[in-house]
């Protein structure tokens, strides 16, 4: 196998209860895993088998031919991002360098959780949102299915998953409350502000 499935950074359950462990385990081991398997089966004696992962979608992105194999390496890829995103004692606020940087762009960090969670709320059925570096100006916007900033040239930040997947088994259709949970209590502004620190 050419691709595995990077382990959580976190037990299933470390981030009850805003995200219980039943989903935790569904999404993990079920969903990533899912676009991991099919990703090797895809690639399997093709060139692309001995690419990174990050070389693979870049590779195959806007290739008609090869979208099969670009969804599933961007939502591998996606959701190998999205873990270290969330950690058990988040939320908060960026310090330093990145909160200077958000405060230039958006006036706030209120006002740009506000618009991140406005463009996670706002995308229309599955999709991911971000805050990301567009050659050094951050930007907050959501992408369509297995869509990743990756392909735009832009540098991601943060993401929240906002398919189904990633909320329904304890929000149901209450996606807004997972968003705000994930703001204010799991994101890793840590892990944000060192993503930004490797792109300035
Ligand atoms: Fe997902």
């Amino acid at each position: 196998m050419t691709f595995t499935l990077p382990p959580l950074p976190y037990s299933l359950e470390a981030l009850e209860p805003h995200v219980s462990a039943r989903t935790l385990s569904f999404h993990h081991g079920k969903h990533h895993a899912a676009y991991v398997t099919k990703l090797n089966e895809l690639v399997k004696g093709t060139p692309l088998a001995e690419k990174s992962l990050e070389e693979v979608v870049r590779a195959t992105a806007g290739d008609a031919s090869r979208t099969p194999i670009f969804n599933n390496a961007a939502q591998a890829w996606n959701h190998g991002f999205f873990w270290p995103c969330m950690t058990p004692r988040g939320g908060g606020s960026p310090s330093g360098d990145l909160k200077s940087a958000i405060e230039s762009a958006f006036g706030s960090v209120d006002a740009m959780k506000k618009e991140f969670a406005e463009a996670a709320a706002a995308q229309f059925g599955t999709g991911w949102a971000w805050l990301a570096s567009d050659k050094g100006k951050l930007k907050v916007f959501a992408t369509e299915d297995a869509d990743t900033p990756l392909t735009e040239g832009k540098t991601p930040l943060l993401t929240v998953d906002v398919w189904e997947h990633a909320y329904y088994l304890y929000y149901q259709n209450r996606r807004p409350d997972f968003i705000a949970a994930f703001l204010d209590h799991l994101v890793d502004c840590e892990f944000a502000a060192d993503n930004f620190s490797r792109v300035k």
